[in-house]
């Protein structure tokens, strides 16, 4: 696709946000659903795939209970040596534009599968981290909660005595049920318009989600690099950086 036809179709979807804004107001309802591609502009890799590749170890290997299990002290090293570079990168500007948006009081929720905290650092408040947040820890035993504020130099401990783990959502485990019911309640009754920001719609269940907009009649747009799956949903995708394109969208519909 051409710079020019790209222009014509982000120019499409402001003037269609604006003539809804006009129709409802402030009480257009905007979501965010975010994936690793919001990431990217930071800098931080997707963790799967060959830039996740640690000591020779894959995501799949370490990034399950099974893993953690059998070799705690491994996992965590491996976590640690993430945040190390998690923390080492900022937001970038499509984590801003989000905040922005917020503020005009105009987007109601960030759903986000990111781990990495970026959208909170950037500002966002109204935030559904639905595979967890690398910063934060759980505790098997008591249920036990608490933030990181840096790379642990050995696996952290609860106060009751049990090695506490990323309160992340392993491969093998489930998303936590509340923040599910949360989101589908959240598609199907406080949201006019979706914004699929750098996800590719391969993980499920968040994957079916541009698909349960569309049939609730909300608008889907989409911002990746390149056509995905939610292409074929989306009634428009905006194909590009997102750090490039999103402000450039959400700067002209507030
Ligand atoms: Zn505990």
């Amino acid at each position: 696709m051409s710079k020019m036809e790209e222009e014509k179709i982000l120019d499409a979807a402001v003037s269609l946000i604006k003539k809804l804004t006009e129709k409802k107001g402030e009480t257009l309802k905007i979501v965010a659903l975010t994936g690793s591609g919001i990431s990217k502009g930071s800098g931080i890799p997707t963790f799967r795939g060959k830039d996740g590749l640690w000591k020779n170890y894959n995501a799949m290997e370490l990034a399950t209970p099974q893993a953690f299990r059998r070799d705690p002290i491994l996992v965590w090293e491996w976590y640690a040596w993430r945040i190390g570079i998690i923390l080492s990168k900022d937001p970038n500007p499509a984590h801003y534009a989000l905040v922005k948006l917020q503020e005009k009081g105009l987007l109601e929720w960030v759903i986000t599968q990111n781990v990495d905290s970026l959208h909170f650092r950037a500002g966002s408040t109204n935030l559904l981290e639905v595979h967890g947040n690398i910063f934060r820890t759980k505790c098997m035993s008591c249920g036990q909660k608490t933030m990181l504020i840096e790379a642990p130099s050995k696996p952290p401990i609860c106060d009751c005595g049990t090695m506490l783990r990323p309160d992340v959502v392993w491969f093998g485990e489930t998303l936590d049920r509340e923040i599910l019911l949360k989101v589908d309640d959240v598609i199907r009754n406080n949201c006019d318009v979706l914004l699929v920001i750098g996800t590719s719609g391969v993980v499920y269940p968040i994957a079916d989600l541009p698909f349960l907009a569309k049939m609730n009649n909300i608008l889907v747009i989409e911002f990746n690099i390149d056509e995905t799956p939610i292409t074929q949903v989306a009634d428009f995708s905006i194909f590009g950086k997102s750090e490039e394109t999103l402000p450039k969208f959400i700067e002209n519909i507030i």
